[in-house]
């Protein structure tokens, strides 16, 4: 099994394809939707190539909460069967695809003075309700123990940076999270290379059909051939399939320092005035950062490659944060900032009660079209997917195996601890954290722990073809601009050397600049 993703392989199979190979199924787009899809065909032994305009996890998928949902939010609004798929889907990414990428969370809500008794007892019997999700998809307690109630010492110690005047003590819940969301993509992606399918990143499609896709690869135009043809463009699939309609909404994320914040390895979720069901996160990662989020606004317009931030999102969330908080934040405390837009199908209501369901669209010449669902849902979102293209193409292909099927690096998590690596590279690279852990260990930057060897790692292994592919989705320096400055130096050296040692070794295409 090939799971290494690098300009070598990209060159062979883009070459492959050109030269008039028909796979069963073509995708587009390289989040985790379409890399989701390319794992789930191919591992049904079905031919696949993926077509990625810019680079893996380049759209939305890279610009999540991080958060692996137990679906409580869809419970609160009465969709009891998204809520139950979330927490299904949770419990297998946890437990059986991706244990090494993702954790436990321990998500509190502060009660004080804003925070009434009924809304207390409300929001209390919803997090019980939570659990009961927890066990019906019977993901164990050993992993996401059930909620509680804590006292007012005890919120303290888990978020010393809590207003405590006020403080009556606090609700504690259990939550998935993962390392990273583009890591999850990338992970993805190498599974499915490691069942053959073709994973191309740099090839724009500029035309789809439902036998195939026109692609640019620099200038010259490909037409790549294939029994069907599934759109998962994101926000982006409208352009390529006219007749699907779109409404984006944009969620922003605020990056902050975890001493700045008062926060230790829980997350706090603060109740937004007004509503019982909605908050705002600060969500604790494990290289001493916060993100706080989210927003979810409704976007119209051209669709960004890349969004930004407005200044009244960072206003809001620095004004909800600094509500629980015994120190304010203030905009000098944030270290960086980042947005995303959720590709949600066109329906009537506010953005933020637009449902998160996904669904599968086919247009009147047969390509396939999936949009809505999340991060945390993207294997069944595949799986509906691919049975979709199985029908449309009278494909001979089985059920899918996904459910069981262990991403690349994935192990339960007692053969994770016993692996002879750093914490910080286990919860990233898993079993191969050993491999990653014996290249060079020097750090980019002083203060910065990603080192010299996870840049190789990248790009011989994770197909990063240049240092904003190294910078902005293998690691995410590119959060921080500070930090993003300090390791870009050295990053830019690292595949300098990479592209001339390729070039030595006579490979046809080597990493960028
Ligand atoms: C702020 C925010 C927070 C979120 N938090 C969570 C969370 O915590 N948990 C959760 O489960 N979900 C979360 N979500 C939802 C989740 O992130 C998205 O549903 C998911 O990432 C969408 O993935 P995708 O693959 O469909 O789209 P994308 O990741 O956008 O992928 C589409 C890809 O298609 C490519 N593309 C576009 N046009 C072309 C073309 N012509 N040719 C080739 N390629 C093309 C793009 O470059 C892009 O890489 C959040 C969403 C947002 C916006």
């Amino acid at each position: 099994m090939n799971t290494a993703l690098n300009a070598a392989r990209r060159a062979e199979e883009l070459a492959a394809l050109a030269a008039g190979e028909v796979v069963d199924v073509l995708v587009v787009g390289g989040g985790v939707t379409g890399t989701g899809i390319a794992l789930d065909a191919a591992a049904r032994g079905l031919s696949v190539a993926l077509l990625e305009a810019h680079d893996l996890a380049f759209g939305t998928s890279r610009w999540s909460s991080k958060l692996v949902h137990g679906g409580l939010r869809y419970l609160a609004k009465g969709d009891v069967g998204l809520a139950h798929e979330s927490a299904v889907e949770r419990g297998i990414l946890m437990t059986s695809t991706a244990p090494h990428l993702s954790r436990a969370l321990p998500q509190l809500i502060p009660l004080q003075s804003t925070v009434s008794r009924g809304t207390a007892a409300f929001m209390a019997a919803g997090l019980r309700a939570g659990d009961a999700l927890r066990r019906a998809a019977r993901t164990p307690s050993a992993l996401l123990p059930p909620p509680r109630r804590v006292s007012a010492p005890e919120a303290l110690a888990l978020a010393p940076g809590l207003r405590s005047s006020d403080l009556r003590g606090g609700l504690l819940s259990f939550d998935g999270q993962l390392t990273d969301d583009a890591r999850l993509v990338v992970a993805l992606a190498r599974t499915a290379a490691g069942f053959g399918a073709k994973i191309l990143t740099r090839a724009p499609v500029t035309a789809l059909t439902g036998t195939g896709a026109e692609v640019l690869d620099g200038s010259r135009h490909i037409e790549v051939r294939a029994r069907t043809v599934i759109n998962a463009a994101g926000v982006w699939a409208g352009k390529l399939v006219p007749s699907v309609r779109l409404r984006p909404s944009l969620g922003t994320h605020l990056v902050v320092s975890a001493d700045t914040a008062g926060l230790g390895g829980a997350a706090l979720t603060v109740p937004l005035s007004g509503s019982r069901s909605r908050f705002v996160l600060l969500l604790p990662q494990a290289d001493g950062l916060v993100y706080l989020g989210l927003t979810d606004e409704p976007f119209d317009g051209e669709i960004p490659d890349v969004p930004v931030a407005p200044q009244s999102d960072v206003d809001f969330l620095l004004e909800m944060a600094s509500s629980v908080l015994a120190r304010p934040l203030t905009t000098a405390d944030v270290l960086g900032s980042y947005a995303g837009l959720r590709p949600l199908l066109d329906a009537p209501g506010r953005s933020a009660d637009l449902s998160r369901k996904h669904a599968v669209l086919r247009s009147p010449d047969g390509v396939l079209t999936i949009v809505g669902g999340k991060l945390t849902t993207y294997r069944r979102m595949a799986e509906d997917a691919v049975n979709a293209a199985v029908t449309e193409g009278n494909l001979q292909a089985g059920p899918s195996p996904t459910r069981r099927l262990p991403l690349v690096g994935a192990a339960p998590r007692p053969v994770l601890s016993t692996l002879d690596a750093p914490a910080r590279l286990k919860a990233k690279y898993g079993t191969e954290a050993p491999e990653v852990a014996a290249l060079d260990p020097t750090p980019l930057a002083p203060n910065l722990p990603i080192t010299a060897g996870e840049v190789e790692w990248a790009i011989r292994k994770e197909g990063a073809m240049n240092a904003e592919d190294v910078l902005h989705r293998r690691t995410r320096l590119g959060l921080v601009p500070t930090h993003l400055k300090a390791a870009e130096p050295t990053v830019t050296t690292l595949l300098t050397n990479a592209a001339s040692l390729a070039l030595r070794q006579g490979e046809s295409r080597s990493p960028t600049v």
